[in-house]
């Protein structure tokens, strides 16, 4: 069975610039049908646009990760993989939307629901289920792959196995057992992350970061007594600004980070094209190290949410445009998602089996 990405729009409110800049809105958000509507500015014709969801500035981050996440999340416990990224231009609303601050609870983004929904299912299930959860946090820096939480500045390689799959090599993986353990971990990674300093955003980011949240269930079957697995892996990504390297005032070295990001952006662009011009396109996953590691993320076996974020202001214009037009093609992917039952990477096998084993020894069998 096959299923659409599904796609989700945010407009955040003003901010000081755009007020300073006396710049007038031209997005209104009609929560009835859905619809991003553009009004007429310079010239340009009144657009609409509709998608899966759409959020206004006064939306709260709850009913953002209720209506778009939280299935996702859901779904993994049943073996699904999930992917959730945000999309847009610096200072659209992405590490808001994607991770907020943990206190207030107003202000918890994805990642921090993410865990705190994790630990609440968890707490929930009966007894002869078992759920194991780990993380990574990784970043995306003028296509090198970097370990947020691991060893500092190490560079990472992806690699192809047929026990993992696809996967970073050497990348850090966290057991997590209480959803609070995540701020820190969280702090870590922004302190490594690569922050570059532009017009923009003074926090800009350059880079695109994923954290990689991985749940394995077991279940022991109470008519044969044997144990069944299931994995499902989950990324919550945070892209790189989408906004064109001219806008931002970027000269020299921030020139060349913002050629390379735009490359794996419109890397990404490349695939949701093919992927919707349709069968038998070739489909250029293999283009950039962001395309290759969410290949299943769209076109694969993964459910998605694309949250576009964007700016209510005329001064943004042209940016939000091309964020609208770019999640409007993303809504036509089409994903294959599957149950990912007895994976061969199970950690919570490998572990069950373990103890099993010494069990055994210990009895002397
Ligand atoms: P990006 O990650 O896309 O560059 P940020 O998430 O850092 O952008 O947002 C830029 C600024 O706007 C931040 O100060 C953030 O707190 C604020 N902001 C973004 N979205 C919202 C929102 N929905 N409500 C309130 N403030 C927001
Ligand atoms: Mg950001």
């Amino acid at each position: 069975m096959s299923e659409a990405v599904k796609v989700v729009v945010r407009c955040r409110p003003f901010n000081s610039r755009e007020k300073e800049n006396a710049s007038d809105r031209c997005i209104t958000i009609d929560q009835e049908t859905n619809q991003v509507i553009m009004r007429e500015v310079d010239g340009n014709p009144m657009r609409n646009f509709a998608y899966d969801a759409v959020y206004d500035s006064e939306s709260r981050q709850t009913d953002v990760y209720e209506q778009t996440a939280k299935p996702i999340v859901n779904s993994c416990f049943d073996g699904y993989n999930g992917t959730v990224f945000c999309y847009g231009q610096t200072g659209a609303g992405k590490t808001f939307t994607m991770e907020g601050k943990e206190e207030p609870k107003e202000l918890r983004g994805i990642v921090y629901n993410t865990f705190y929904h994790i630990f609440d299912n968890i707490a929930q299930q009966p007894e002869g289920v078992q759920t194991m959860v780990t993380v990574s946090f990784l970043e995306i820096y003028n296509e090198e792959l970097r370990d947020l939480i691991g060893p500092k500045g190490q560079k990472l390689e992806l690699k192809e196995s047929k026990e993992k799959g696809l996967h970073v090599k050497g990348l850090s993986q966290v057991c997590i057992q209480e959803a609070n353990k995540i701020d820190s971990l969280l702090q870590t990674g922004k302190k490594n992350r690569t922050v570059g300093a532009t017009l923009m955003n003074a926090e800009s980011s350059r880079s695109h970061s994923i954290f990689m949240i991985s749940i394995e269930t077991s279940e022991t079957n109470t008519a044969t007594g044997e144990k069944m697995f299931r994995v499902g892996k989950l990324n919550l990504v945070d892209l790189a600004g989408s906004e064109r390297a001219d806008k931002t005032g970027a000269t020299g070295d921030r020139l060349q980070e913002g050629c390379k990001i735009n490359m794996s952006l419109s890397a990404l662009g490349n695939v949701i094209s093919a992927l919707v011009e349709g069968k038998g396109k070739h489909v250029p996953y293999r283009n950039s190290k962001l395309t290759r590691l969410l290949q299943d993320s769209l076109g694969g076996n993964t459910k998605t949410v694309m949250v576009a974020n964007i700016s209510p202001a005329d001064f943004n214009y042209d940016e939000t445009y091309s964020t609208l037009r770019y999640a409007s093609r993303a809504k036509k992917i089409q994903n294959k998602p599957i149950v990912n039952e007895d994976p061969k990477d199970a950690l919570l096998k490998k572990y069950l089996d373990t103890i099993t084993q010494l069990e055994n020894r210990l009895k002397g069998i």
